[in-house]
């Protein structure tokens, strides 16, 4: 066995998650070939033993106790990191925990429940215990090992279903099929758990849009989860997002076609209970937040919105949205904020005739800068 290496946190979590402390059970992607992602890309998955992360959670146990006692943070003894989690954790309440990385089903379900009732027994006072899932690995294991779960205290699972159309599960090479991923749902909803469900917009460029819309809102709606979130497609220029597809060859969406795909997709929600999150900075409108059924006319006016705006308005909006002028469309009657994106666009030459390829350039700049 491999000696312990110390206190670890991987590179992501969600933005919900953003109080949480972070536990890294293993690291990096089990299955790592979804060609839109490329965070694990060169990183191999490895299961972190039981007894490191539980030495974990005792690093934390002990500099929360010393912080609660009075102790300020530079007098505390350790690295640098687990010192600033426990402080940022202590900070925050200490109330919710994150199991990292991608897919914490790939560890024995007996070896989280150890790692489940450690955590309860340290830190009585946490609420919230989640993870991320594959839908590959949640349908394979036991409803019952999946109730213990819950009944130990991991309460909310975030899932990254992207699509629920066949063809693009494919093309993507998500590893997961359409049904798996509405059994899957139906397992942790069976279970007591929480459930978040990702769908990612432009995912099916423009070919598959309607497609990618019509059949993740089925998927969604046989579900049923507690929560929807909205993620954006962006990757950097190069990379083949359908190695396997013969003729149909991925084209960018334009922001009108993924205006009308994020409309099709909420339009076609039905019968269910779901709250909405559009809660990434990278999203065209993060304005999208309400819960089915009563929420659904407001938030499908905010892509109706968008996309009947006069196109110089709705040109200051895809610029302002990108460069951080603007959060929302209720920013373009805020002369304070439009002044800026108006006079970059004149400077920079970006019209309605060009804009979607002038964003496109922005956002991959931003990217190649590593701001997400
Ligand atoms: S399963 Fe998730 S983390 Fe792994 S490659 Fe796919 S999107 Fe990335």
């Amino acid at each position: 066995m491999t000696p312990y290496a110390g206190f670890e946190q991987g590179p992501i979590r969600p933005p919900s998650e953003a109080d949480s402390l972070l536990i890294r059970v293993n690291r990096n992607c089990p299955w790592n070939r979804c060609t839109f992602c490329s965070l694990y890309k060169k990183r191999k998955f490895s299961i972190r033993p039981v007894e490191d992360v539980i030495r974990d959670i005792d690093t934390i146990h002990h500099f929360t106790k010393e912080i609660a006692a009075g102790a300020p943070p530079q007098s505390l003894r350790g690295d640098q990191q687990e010192v600033l989690a426990a402080w940022s954790w202590y900070c925050a309440g200490m109330e919710s925990v994150f199991l990292q990385d991608a897919d914490s089903f790939t560890y024995r379900p007996e070896n989280l429940l150890r790692i489940l009732h450690h955590l309860r027994e340290r830190f009585p006072g946490v609420k919230r215990v989640t993870c991320y899932a594959r839908s590959a690995s949640l349908a394979r294991t036991p409803d019952g090992a999946l109730k213990e779960l819950a009944a130990a205290g991991l309460n909310r699972i975030h899932v990254g279903m992207e699509s629920g159309s066949e063809t693009l599960l494919k093309l993507v090479r998500k590893g997961v099929g359409k049904e798996e991923q509405v059994a899957a749902g139906l397992k942790v909803k069976g279970a007591g758990m929480e459930l978040s469900e990702y769908f990612l917009a432009g995912l099916g460029g423009t070919e598959l849009s309607r497609e990618h819309a019509e059949e993740s809102a089925d998927v969604i709606n046989r579900i049923n989860p507690d929560f929807i979130r909205f993620r954006a497609l962006h990757i950097l220029d190069g990379r083949d997002l359908f190695p396997d597809s013969g003729d149909i060859r991925f084209r960018p969406a334009p922001d009108l076609v993924l205006a009308r795909e994020i409309r099709t997709f909420l339009e076609r929600l039905d019968g269910i209970t779901s709250a909405v999150r559009s809660d990434h900075g990278f999203n065209l409108f993060q304005e999208i937040n309400g819960a089915f059924p009563g929420g659904k006319v407001c938030m499908v006016a905010v892509p109706t919105r968008f996309m009947e705006l006069e196109p110089e308005q709705r040109v200051l909006y895809q610029v302002g949205k990108r460069t951080g002028h603007l959060q929302r469309l209720d920013d373009l009657q805020r002369p304070e904020r439009v002044d800026p994106v108006r006079e970059m666009c004149r400077k920079s030459g970006i019209t309605a005739a060009n804009v979607d390829e002038r964003v496109h350039e922005m956002m991959q700049e931003r990217m190649r800068r590593g701001i997400y």
